[in-house]
């Protein structure tokens, strides 16, 4: 066997552009464990969609990750809250208000792809009780809990190949950034539609959230405009595509369409290849900030027990003796051999730093700071 072909662009088979500082930080796996350094970051000189270049390396590393999954492990399994101006929800919940203008009161039949322990269909369940609920994944550890939900009648461990019958709503939360060829993924899912059937994907947005490429099991970062253009090679048109549903993520509901779809601004690698540089420059210089913030504090901490405050903390080599968290299922329990605070219970004079992208991490402050507890904020993307 000769050498392995360079990896091109797994949407649209582009040849790739190369971020080549990205290997020298380390990163994080989807369930917010810290992953060693040395990942490929690269945009593609086609169609501007930012990706892992998908070779047998990231394979392999891919499978690692997988192998030793476990979601929601802060909170013992219980779904991540959402916060906003309205407090914490789960992120279904909102999913589901948004589906039920798309969704008739009449039963339907649904699919969530990746259903983990059954946090979506759970609150498909509750809202939409007639309905006739399936979820897939692939392993069996969550099919008890999934099949107890009322109204499930099926669980799957595999592809759509092992899936009977059609559906009106195929859901993929968190999914579509794992799979190696998003656009053959889509069109079996196409498929496996009954007439006027819908297909919901909600993705991180890599755009609103400079965190998402250090994701290592990520194999595509998308943005408004690269979900839009994955969505329409599969044959698919979005009639929402939002960010505004879940912060930081993408909202997209998509239904089959025989016409090509045209318009939309054309791909612009060269305006998402400086994109990419400002948001690792500002990982670099937040990670700099915290790492003299830490060298200076009485007592230091840092806010968020998930992606951002994982990678944080392997970046400054554990140097944070706490972490702070706002979600009830985490107050209380370790993360990383550490304790979970409620902002209440930090100790006066400890500085905690807020690794957020800036909007949010000021919101915190304003909230939380001013008081007893030094909360730092990152600079300006
Ligand atoms: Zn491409």
């Amino acid at each position: 066997m000769g050498p392995e072909p360079e990896a091109r662009c797994h949407l649209c088979g582009g040849s790739l552009y190369r971020f080549d500082s990205f290997g020298a930080r380390l990163q994080v796996t989807s369930d917010c464990r810290p992953w060693q350094a040395g990942g490929r970051l690269a945009i593609c000189e086609t169609c501007a969609t930012v990706q892992r270049p998908v070779d047998a390396a990231w394979s392999a590393e891919a499978e690692a990750i997988y192998a030793g999954y476990a979601i929601y492990d802060q909170s013992a399994g219980a779904e991540q809250q959402v916060f906003d101006a309205d407090g914490g929800r789960p992120r279904s919940s909102r999913i589901v208000e948004m589906l039920e203008p798309f969704l008739a009161d009449a039963a339907v039949d649904v699919l969530d792809i990746g259903c983990g322990n059954g946090g979506f269909l759970r609150a498909l369940s509750s809202r939409f009780p007639a309905s006739r609920l399936s979820g897939t994944e692939f392993d069996t550890r969550n099919r008890a809990a999934v099949l107890a939900i009322p109204g499930t009648v099926g669980f799957y461990t595999g592809g759509f190949e092992v899936v009977p019958g059609h559906f009106d709503l195929i859901s993929m939360i968190h999914v579509l950034e794992h799979i190696v060829d998003p656009v053959s993924f889509l069109r079996r899912a196409c498929q496996a539609l009954k007439p006027g059937g819908k297909i919901l994907i909600q993705v991180p947005d890599r755009a609103a959230n400079a965190f998402d490429v250090l994701i290592a099991d990520h194999c595509t970062h998308f943005d408004l405009d690269s979900l839009r253009r994955c969505c329409r090679s599969a044959a698919l048109e979005p009639a929402l595509l939002t960010g505004s549903v879940v912060p930081k993520e993408l909202t997209c509901i998509v239904t089959p369409t025989t016409v090509p779809v045209l318009g939309g601004d054309p791909p612009d690698p060269e305006a998402g290849r400086v994109a990419v540089t400002h948001q690792l420059a500002w990982l670099d210089r937040l990670a700099a900030h915290a790492r003299e913030a830490a060298s200076s504090a009485a007592a230091f901490g840092l806010f968020g027990s998930s992606i951002s405050g994982t990678w944080l903390d392997a970046e400054l080599g554990r140097s944070a003796a706490f972490f702070v968290d706002e979600d009830p299922s985490r107050i209380g329990r370790r993360w990383m051999g550490r304790p979970i605070l409620a902002p209440a219970d930090v100790a006066a004079g400890a500085t905690v730093f807020v690794p957020l992208i800036p909007a949010a991490a000021a919101r915190i402050a304003e909230r939380l700071g001013g008081g007893a507890v030094r909360y730092e904020i990152p600079d300006t993307e």
